[in-house]
Formats: structure tokens, sequence, C-alpha cells
């Protein structure tokens, strides 16, 4: 049952979590604590909204009567941006005032704040390690760029809203990662020559209705894979329409990793031991796939089974430097 209920979730994806206001554009039909979040701060705008979480005829009238108030585009819809300034508004503040909170405003050099220091904080957790100064330099805006490029984003060391949101939230993710898998000691998996693809291989790209769980690492067919850390494999299967042959390492760091598209079924069983740069199958294509690559995730413990995937590309990177 646990395995059929793994494969479905494969196969269609897990709900995204929505963490907090601002993390996602709410409209009429979103549900979840952001909106329960939206409806107390409309009621504190004297425009008294159920807060059920539910966002439905009524909240979305009162977010068009807030706008129109404010003079904003009246459209119902409250972005990262409207969702700051409404809770900023709520809070007395006016537009420009301090203090301002995490993605209260655009950070770029020169600015300081307590909201920088989130920034900083932020910017550590996702493996670019930065002093907490409250003050936006040198050292913060190259953090801030090597981040963007690592998401192939543009790097310009300016965080606007829905970037410093994007960062918190893969920060996050990024905070059970025990130390020793964000600064090295482990063993690149692919051991052969390899790419990085384009944004369409990158976590959270489109996949028709879904998200990109991992990350795709094109490589030629046959290429010896390795598990990154010493571990236990904890599943391994076949899936024609998705993952090809696969298998899960839940590695002695805490974390478990997933590789898919094995050429056939791995040398490994579910069960074994395996030790850092054991080898553990191969470089292929098998399930949907278009051209040979691993498609590797990583995921906070454990899949499927209470953990969440998040990007691993700033793992690999590390991991491609440092073996
Ligand atoms: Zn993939």
């Amino acid at each position: 049952m646990a395995l059929l209920v793994a494969l479905m979730l494969l196969a269609f994806g897990a709900a995204p979590a929505f963490a907090g206001l601002g993390d996602r554009t709410l409209r009429k039909g979103k549900r979840g604590g952001d909106v329960t979040r939206l409806q107390r701060i409309l009621t504190k705008l004297d425009r008294p909204t159920a807060a059920d979480g539910a966002f439905g005829s009524g909240t979305e009238r009162n977010v068009r009567a807030y706008e129109r108030s404010r003079r904003w585009k009246v459209n119902g819809m409250v972005g990262c941006g409207q969702a700051h300034e409404m809770s900023r508004a709520a809070r007395g503040l006016d537009p420009g005032e301090g203090p301002f909170r995490y993605a209260d405003r655009t950070l770029r050099r020169g600015r300081s704040g307590d909201d920088v220091k989130g920034l900083q904080t932020v910017l550590t957790q996702l493996g670019f390690p930065t002093s907490k100064t409250g003050a936006f330099g040198s050292q913060t805006d190259s953090a801030v760029k090597r981040w963007e490029a690592s998401v192939r984003w543009r790097a310009n060391g300016v965080a606007d809203c829905r970037q410093l949101h994007r960062m918190r939230r893969a920060g996050s993710a990024n905070a059970d990662v025990p130390a020793g898998a964000r600064n090295g000691g482990h063993v690149f998996p692919i051991r052969g020559e390899h790419s990085y693809g384009g944004s369409g291989a990158r976590f959270g790209a489109p996949r028709g209705g879904r998200s990109h769980r991992g990350q795709d690492v094109p490589a030629a067919a046959g290429t010896r894979l390795v598990a990154p850390w010493q571990g236990v494999i904890s599943a391994k299967g076949y899936q024609a329409s998705g993952a090809g042959h696969y298998i899960v390492l839940a590695s002695d760091d805490g974390l478990d990793y997933v590789f898919m598209h094995l050429p056939s079924a791995a040398p490994v069983g579910q069960g074994d031991r395996v030790a850092t740069g054991q080898t553990i199958g191969a470089v292929g294509c098998t399930g949907g796939c278009s051209g040979p690559h691993l498609h590797f995730e990583a995921w906070t413990a454990h899949w499927f089974d209470g953990g969440q995937a998040f990007d691993p590309l700033p793992l690999l990177k590390q991991w491609d430097e440092s073996s």
C-alpha cells in the first residue's frame, strides 16, 4: 500500500505546501493558511472577512474594495508585493516607512535593517555563508548573485519580493540539511562527463501541470553512478511511465537521494548498505525519458514518508567542485 501511494505520488506529484503569505498569488478559489492570514489582514483594514482559509466571493469583494481605496489596479488578486503592502498597512505603516520585515521591500546593495539580516540568514541556509550584519554590502551582493546564478536567474544582486520568498522557501528546506551535506565531503554521483541541461532540467520546471521534483543531469548512457554518501538503499523499483528503473538511497547524512532512468535494475538491492563512492548503477533512459540523463532528487528524511524534496542543484555543484 505504501509503495502504491508512493508510485501514485511519483506519477501525479505531491501538493505543494504553501508556508507564508506572499509565497504565491492569491485569488478566488485558493485555500490555505496564507488565505486565512490575508482574511485577518482585511478585517484589520476595516473590511471584516471570515477567516476560514477559503478565498471565495466575500474575500474577493473585500480585496477589490481595498484595492480601490488605495487606487491600485482592481483585480481581486493578491500578489507578493501587494500582500506585504497590505500587511504593513494593517500594522499601521505608511509606504516606504520602516521597520521592514523580510520581503517587505526589494533588497539591494546599500540597504540595511532586520530584513537584510533575514536575507543573510537565508543565504547561509542556502549554502552561501554570509555574516549577519544587517547591512547589504559587497559580501551579501556576491552571495545573492551566486545564488541567482545557481538557479540560472539573472545575477543582478537585486532581490525583489518574489525572489526573497523563493529563497526563503528553498532555504528552509535546506535548514534541515546536515552541515556535512552542505559543506562537501560527498562524491559527485556521475563518474564521467556531464552537463546541467537547460532551464527545463531544473528543479521546479513545469512538467505538464506539475513541477519537476529533481535536477536532470545529462551524461552518456552507461556512465557509472555512485553513492554520494554512505547509507542504505531504501527503495528500488521500476515505473514504465515515469522513473524507469530507480533507486532511493537513505543516506547517513540524513537525506534521501533518488536516482531515476537507470538502464536496468540497479546492482544493489533494497536494504543493502552501500559505501560512499560505491557503484549503484549507470546513466540510462528508461521510463519517461527523451535522452540519457540522471534524474536526481534530494529529500529531507524520508522520501514520501514525511520528507520534502528540495532543489538539489547547489548540493550537486558543491560535490562536483570537490570530487
Ligand atoms: Zn527529470
